[in-house]
Parts: C-alpha cells; structure tokens; sequence
C-alpha cells in the first residue's frame, strides 16, 4: 500500500522512514514537509497539492507535532485517504472525537497510535497481571529535553503538553496492562518561568497509583513501572522493553527499534479490516492532571 508520511522531522527520520523501509505493507511514496525531505521520495509541501496529486496514496501517516495535526487529518480524511497518528493523537480530546467520527462518515481507518504499547515486554506484562490485585504502582519517567527534543520549543508551546509529552508513552502503558481502569485524584505540576508547559509533574491516582515525570534528568535516562500485587512484584523497565518478575531474571530488549515496525503492521492490518482504533485512554489522564493539577513556577528553562 502506498503511504505519504506528513512532518519530516526527528522521530520521522528516527523510526518512521526506517520503519516503512522494511515494511512488506508499505511503500513511502511521497513526503509532505515545509523543509524536510526522503531520498528519492517525492516530496511536497503542501498536503492539498499531495492530496490532489497522488490519488493513488490511499493512507497518510501524520508525525508532526499535536497542534498543526488537526488540519492535516481531517483534509486527509475528508480526501477519503486512511490515517495514522502520532502520539498523543492531537492536542485536545474534542477534535480526535471529531476525527474519529469523522473517519467513520467516509469509511476509512484512523489509528491513534501510542509506539510505547508496542515495546516488548507490554504484551507479556499485561498478560501477567491479568486477574491479579494490585496494591500499588510507581511509575518513574525521568528523561533529557534537551536530547530528545532538542531545540523544539513546540514542547513547551500550549498544546506541546511539556513532560506529559513523554509522560503519556507511561499512561499508554499503564493503561494498556492494568486490569482495571484507574483515575487521576491529584498531580502537582512544575512550570519553567518562562515557558506555557510542565517540565515536572507528580501524579497521585485511585488505586495507590502515582507517577513521577521529570524533563530534567541528564546522564542514565528512568522509564520504569514497578507494580505491586497480593502475590508478588514485577516491574517494566527501559520503557516497556524489560520485564522483570519477582526474583526472575529480567527478560527483553533494551531497545525500541521494534515499536514502529510494528505499528505500521498494525495499521496494515487495520486497513484489511475495515476498522479504526481510537483509544484516548492515556490522554484523559493527561487531560484530567492539567485541570486538577496545581502549578508551581520553576527556574527558566533554555535549550
Ligand atoms: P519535530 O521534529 O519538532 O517535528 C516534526 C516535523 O513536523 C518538523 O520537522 C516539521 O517539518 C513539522 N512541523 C513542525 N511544526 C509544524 C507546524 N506548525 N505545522 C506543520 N508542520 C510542522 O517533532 P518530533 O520529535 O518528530 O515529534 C513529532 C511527533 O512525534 C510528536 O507528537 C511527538 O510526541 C512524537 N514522538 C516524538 C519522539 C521523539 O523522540 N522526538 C518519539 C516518539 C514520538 P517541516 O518544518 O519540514 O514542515
């Protein structure tokens, strides 16, 4: 099936263009970037124009930032072409309903993609804790703004969601292996003086569920999820790709080249269903800690 892939930028080169690569689904047929660009791609920069220009593209992968997102999916979805989304799917919960409904009218797929649920211990963890208690979960995300995304000051524009923008790959974890549905009751939040979004946030859910996000972290980078139960203790570490069990070695791989890979086969197979999958499970939590959260004001924060 032939895609366009929308937004060349750090996780386009990074996971996107590698990962269609080596697709047996998908050929990259053509780009749309104001700037960036594929090796022997065509390339536009003008979604109208590649609309009008390739009927051929039958599907759209979005993978520029939350805010500008909205425009681009609905002029691909109202041009009847199927379309993928990064995480989070958009920068409020309206217009991804919208979206989703949207898709629907015109009968076509729209998948709001969350990379982190693919990581390979996900799977294994959620069937683990399947039908056990759990009496408590601590995640900890502590990561470097400054490699990750460096120089996007997108981040920390309204929409950017600042921490929660790592923070949520953890909430799409978290709500993918826990057996019961938990929600937020408090969350402190970190605002650099001179910036519109967190860099730090403290969330205390039901259930005995807290979470720490921090933007600040230079050196080893933190992506755990230790969960307790009545009948023991695991933990996912490395963002999803260990797990460890009890007193069991850790298994999986240290690293998320698999993720995107298999996000587009999901999408494939999405397609050949005639289905969508919209789950905005993660970003309520997301949603609901900036209506709940207290905000405190923290030293500037510069690339
Ligand atoms: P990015 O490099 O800052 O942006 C991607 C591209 O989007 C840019 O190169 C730019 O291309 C285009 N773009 C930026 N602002 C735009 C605007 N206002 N209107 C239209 N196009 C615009 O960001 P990124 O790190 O790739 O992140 C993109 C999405 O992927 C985000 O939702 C992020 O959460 C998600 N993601 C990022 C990472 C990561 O490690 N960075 C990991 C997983 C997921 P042109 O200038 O050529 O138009």
């Amino acid at each position: 099936m032939k895609l366009a892939l929308v937004g060349i930028g750090k996780i386009a080169v990074d996971q996107h263009v590698p990962a269609i690569a080596a697709s047996p689904d998908w050929q990259l047929a053509a780009t749309v970037s104001r700037a960036g660009t594929v090796d022997g791609v065509e390339a536009f920069t003008d979604m109208a124009n590649m609309l009008a220009q390739r009927p051929d593209i039958t599907t759209v992968s979005l993978a520029i930032p939350p805010v500008p997102r909205f425009a681009y999916a609905q002029a691909a979805i109202r041009a009847g072409r199927h379309v993928m989304l990064e995480k989070p799917p958009g920068a409020t919960l309206a217009e991804v309903h919208a979206l989703e409904a949207l898709a629907a009218e015109h009968g076509v797929t729209l998948y709001t993609t969350w990379h982190s649920r693919m990581a390979h211990a996900v799977a294994p963890a959620k069937a683990w804790l399947a039908e056990k208690s759990i009496t408590r979960a601590r995640i900890t995300w502590r990561e470097d703004v400054r490699k990750w995304h460096p120089g996007q000051d997108w981040v920390f524009e309204p929409g950017g969601m600042g921490v929660f923008d790592p923070g949520i790959n953890a909430l799409s974890i978290l709500t993918e292996i826990l057996p019961a549905p938990v929600h937020l009751q408090a969350a402190d939040l970190e605002f650099p003086a001179n910036r519109q979004t967190p860099i730090a946030a403290r969330l205390t859910f039901s259930g005995n569920v807290a979470a720490d996000f921090d933007w600040r972290q230079t050196g080893p980078q933190t992506w755990d999820i230790e969960i307790d139960t009545t009948v023991g203790a695991m933990a996912l570490r490395m963002g999803g790709n260990v797990l460890e069990i009890g007193d069991q070695p850790s298994r999986g791989e240290n690293t998320i080249m698999g993720e995107y890979p298999a996000l587009y086969a999901r999408m494939a197979d999405l397609i050949c269903q005639s289905r969508s999958e919209v789950d905005l499970a993660p970003m309520v939590h997301v949603a609901d800690a900036m209506t709940l959260g207290k905000r405190s004001i923290t030293d500037p924060f510069y690339f």
